[in-house]
């Protein structure tokens, strides 16, 4: 039985005030039934201290949005997965496809982050998905399929045990247009079948979580699919109670 996850992304967004208010309205409110999920929350790094401290002795995990491949160096402007260790991160997106599309990350630029993140004991959300060209023209398992197989061959299948993988197609994300139930665990399963050629027992343990215009509305529906293990959400984790209620729609 998979543990389900909910994340909530929340990008280049807030103030030191409106993320102290959202934490506190979050941690209220999840003791009120949200259970046997994973909850995690990505501020923006600077707010990553004050959240620790907000979060501590919650039931909410810390996330980061990114980290660099190398553990130190002349990288100005960059984080490395130890800083973020320090401060109690336990999750770390990598590949988020605005990082892909906006800093042109490759797929070898993930695996190598993906890798950074499990050395120093943290989990990496590793996102895939295709853009809305590359699924009208046919390609969209062709696309996720390169992008996981460069992170398998990388850091191998057993690596995947401790990671979740995210499916977000590019064409959902903060488009308001999501992805059908439907679509997406026919994705999910495909990600599924794929881990299942190197390892059946990894393919059924590893976490598989959507994202993609993800809201009170549409949640129920896409987390009860059989392959479909929580949710990574953007837009609507800026506000308490809708993300509360996506939380709850997992548990
Ligand atoms: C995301 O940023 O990963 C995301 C899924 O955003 P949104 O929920 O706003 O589409």
């Amino acid at each position: 039985m998979r543990r389900s996850l909910v994340a909530g992304n929340w990008k280049m967004h807030g103030s030191r005030e409106s993320i102290a208010d959202l934490l506190q309205a979050l941690i209220r409110e999840s003791g009120l039934g949200v259970d046997g999920v994973d909850l995690v929350v990505c501020p923006p790094l600077p707010y990553l201290q004050m959240c620790q401290q907000l979060l501590s002795g919650s039931v909410w995990q810390l996330g980061a949005q990114n980290v660099h491949s190398q553990p130190c160096g002349a990288y100005t402007g960059e984080v490395a997965a130890p800083m973020l260790a320090e401060f109690s991160v336990r999750y770390v997106l990598v590949g988020h496809s605005e990082r892909r599309q906006l800093a042109r990350e490759t797929d070898a630029l993930v695996a190598e982050k993906f890798s950074a993140v499990l050395r120093h004991a943290m989990r990496p959300i590793l996102c895939l998905g295709e853009t809305l060209e590359q699924r009208e023209s046919g390609r969209a398992e062709e696309v996720v399929a390169a992008q996981l197989n460069t992170v398998l061959e990388h850091s191998g299948v057993s690596a995947m045990a401790d990671a979740v993988i995210a499916y977000e197609p590019v064409w959902a994300i903060g488009t308001g247009c999501t992805a059908s139930a439907g679509q997406a665990q026919e994705m999910h399963r495909f990600i599924r079948e794929l881990m299942a050629r190197r390892s059946a027992k990894v393919a059924s343990q590893i976490r598989i979580i959507y994202g993609g215009s993800v809201n009170a509305g549409n949640a129920r529906e896409l987390f009860a699919q059989s392959d479909i293990d929580g949710g990574l959400v953007g837009g609507a984790s800026l506000k308490a109670d809708e993300f509360i209620t996506i939380c709850k729609s997992v548990s």
